[in-house]
């Protein structure tokens, strides 16, 4: 099964939703300047939580999470 993680960044206030297996990501125990949420079962539950965080302004990382096409 899939999980997903927020990463909350506190430098930056950006809010972004992350496949776990991403490098980026690497199962939350990647360094980064903010906070990871999660896990989330489904990539609409991380975006859910990413929105709230971010009062509607997440983002999908680039690499892991292309747009459906
Ligand atoms: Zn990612």
């Amino acid at each position: 099964m899939r999980e997903y993680y927020v990463l909350e960044n506190w430098a930056g206030e950006i809010v972004q939703v992350h496949e776990a297996s991403c490098q980026a990501c690497a199962d939350a125990t990647a360094k980064t300047e903010g906070k990871w949420h999660g896990p989330f079962a489904s990539a609409v539950k991380a975006e859910r939580v990413a929105k709230t965080l971010s009062d509607g302004a997440a983002l999908l990382c680039d690499h892991c999470l292309q747009p459906a096409a």
